[in-house]
């Protein structure tokens, strides 16, 4: 028989929860009772962004559910001792994600029935911390069991219309045709004007992740953003700019932004405007720290100050495929614009989630994508340049993306970051919403080759995928690929047929660990394997865990094979060391 629940809003403070909380607190063991439900109640008064819920079944009052909307963290929920294991938990716990988003929740540790409810529902013990001496845990919903919800899900209506302009540029690709199908785009965009006012500082955010597009003096096109996009940008906007600022952090050369710019030519456009055009790293730059707007798995992030201080922003990415995120478009394409740190800290905490953290706080006006080549296969940087000849542009950037996945001949499901945006409401995916000007999206469509992933099996190497998402995939299959080599030690064998003494089992993905043999060597992948962490093993954190940690955690298990280079090693031992110290002195509070 189907149940029927509801959520109701409840205006004010309802005066039932205090005796629900009182109830609860003193029914828990290692809680301080009456005093930390006194001290939970003063912090629930005094919080303006709580929302309370009545969880309501068949016309009556079960329980209540108390979220702090600002960050989607569920700070209580009770229900009636006759409702509980009537399977009404799963049913308010999908409409408060239907509100809410990627919620967290905060218990007790010693509420071992609220932490399984929790668990098999698909959230994970992320943090520990103590309230009023009191041991909390913080679980967060696994983004790979939210990503499969978000696929039956309809986003809130969205109010008005995007434009995405379309801009064919002749095939031979030379400086005045690609500066003419600029202006053009910017000219269906409504004019420079609408978007630079005479004497601000504009800042471009272009794609440098690294030295990949261009090597040995050869080119590949779709790695990088197109020098000749940007130089033409500088153009235009050289008669109205006060400054222009080309800035980016580069992804893989985390201390070589500087290099990236010159490797890729940029100093010579600087040195076209001296004292109009410079350039920025932004991995070095100073920081602020800013709230971000309604940001879930973390509350602020710190933005480079060139960024703050920009009058404009204008983000430039590249047309291409990502190995993990589906596609690196405009909203990936600001994960280069935060410091190391931060970038250590969004893989650490979901990368998907901030993303969209970030793109919340940065809101550039206008995103100008490089589309003369494309990059196919494995991106971001080791796929296949696709000649496209296009322009893409726009201000909203779920439309943009949104166009640019289905010319690349993908889905928005297919790209994680731009179906989580479209959920938290930051711009249409639907068609009667977005309205492109410029050639039809079928005619400049072409289908980009999918990077296949590859988890099979080693001899003694055994890949245990519950339901993990492109992330966990994308990196594990990259780290993967490293033992799909020769193997010194056995001749005509590959690494990761090695024999090992005991199998060694990579668990990721928020089903798999359900016959866990603590005799074998057991890794567990990223916050969805949290709940293992300490069942022996190793677990690798994070959400996906950085290809750094993956190669350590794969590695060890081959000291005498030379580990394989992500990123600058030191650089980020260094951001895992400084992490963790940050974490240790947050876990009181
Ligand atoms: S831990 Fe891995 S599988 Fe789980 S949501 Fe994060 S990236 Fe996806």
């Amino acid at each position: 028989m189907s149940i029927n629940c509801e959520l109701k809003v409840e205006k004010g403070l309802p005066s039932e929860i205090k005796s629900f909380i009182e109830r609860y607190y003193s029914s828990i063991l290692e809680v301080q009772g009456e005093k930390y439900a006194e001290a939970r109640w003063d912090e629930i008064v005094k919080l303006p962004s709580l929302v309370f819920y009545r969880i309501i079944v068949d016309g009556k009052t079960v329980g209540w559910v108390t979220i702090n909307k600002s960050n989607s963290v569920i700070m209580e929920f009770f229900l009636d001792e006759g409702s509980k294991g009537k399977r009404i938990e799963p049913l308010f716990l999908d409409k408060i994600i239907e509100e809410h988003k990627l919620v967290a929740a905060e218990l007790p540790k010693g509420d071992s029935e609220k932490y399984e409810l929790l668990k098999s529902f698909g959230f994970r013990p992320t943090r520990e911390f103590m309230l009023y001496g009191t041991p909390m845990v913080r679980m967060d919903l696994s983004t790979a069991i939210y990503l499969e919800k978000l696929k039956g899900m309809k986003g809130v209506a969205y109010k008005g219309k995007e434009i995405v302009g379309i801009e064919k540029v002749v095939e031979t690709q030379t400086d005045d045709e690609i500066k003419r199908s600029l202006e053009n785009l910017i000219d269906t965009l409504g004019g420079l004007k609408n978007f630079v006012k005479r004497g601000q500082t504009v800042v471009l955010k272009p794609n440098l992740v690294s030295e990949h597009g261009l090597k040995d003096g050869v080119k590949k096109g779709g790695v990088a953003t197109d020098i000749r996009v940007v130089k033409a940008m500088v153009e235009l906007l050289n008669p109205v700019a006060g400054k222009v600022i080309i800035a980016e952090g580069s992804s893989l050369n985390r201390s070589e932004t500087m290099k990236m710019f010159t490797h890729y030519g940029f100093d010579k456009v600087k040195d076209l405007y001296p004292g109009k055009v410079s350039l920025v790293d932004l991995n070095s730059d100073e920081c602020v720290e800013k709230t971000i707007p309604d940001g879930r798995r973390l509350e602020k992030r710190s933005i480079p100050k060139t960024l703050v201080d920009a009058d404009v922003i204008i983000n430039m990415p590249v047309l291409k495929l990502h190995f993990a995120a589906g596609a690196s478009l405009g909203i990936k394409n600001l994960q280069g614009s935060i410091p190391p740190l931060e970038k250590y800290k969004a893989h650490f905490f979901g990368l998907w989630q901030n993303l969209i953290n970030t793109y919340k706080i940065i809101m550039p006006q206008l995103i100008i994508m490089d589309g003369l080549y494309g990059q196919e296969d494995f991106g971001p940087i080791s796929g296949s340049e696709k000649k496209m000849d296009l322009l893409i542009g726009g201000t909203n950037p779920v439309a943009v993306d949104t166009v640019a996945l289905k010319i690349m001949g993908l889905a928005v499901e297919d790209s994680p970051p731009v179906l989580m945006a479209y959920h938290e409401s930051l711009g249409p995916i639907e068609w009667d919403c977005i309205e492109v000007r410029g050639p039809s999206i079928n005619e400049v469509s072409q289908p980009f080759k999918r990077p296949l992933i590859n988890l099979d099996n080693g001899k003694c190497f055994k890949i245990h995928d519950g339901d993990a998402c492109s992330g966990c995939e994308g990196y594990l299959h990259f780290v993967l690929n490293k033992l799909r080599r020769p193997d010194p030690k056995h001749e005509g064998q590959l690494l990761i047929d090695r024999p090992f003494n005991k199998n060694v089992n990579v668990f990721i993905g928020p089903r798999s660990g359900d016959s866990i043999n603590p005799d074998e060597t057991n890794i567990f992948m990223g916050i969805c394997q949290q709940h293992h962490a300490d069942c022996g093993g190793s677990h690798l954190p994070g959400c996906p865990p950085h290809a750094e940690e993956i190669i350590n955690g794969i590695f060890q298990f081959y000291k005498d094979v030379e580990r394989p280079k992500y990123a600058d090693k030191t650089e980020e031992a260094k951001l895992g060391e400084l992490l963790k110290s940050i974490l240790d002195s947050q876990k009181g509070r």
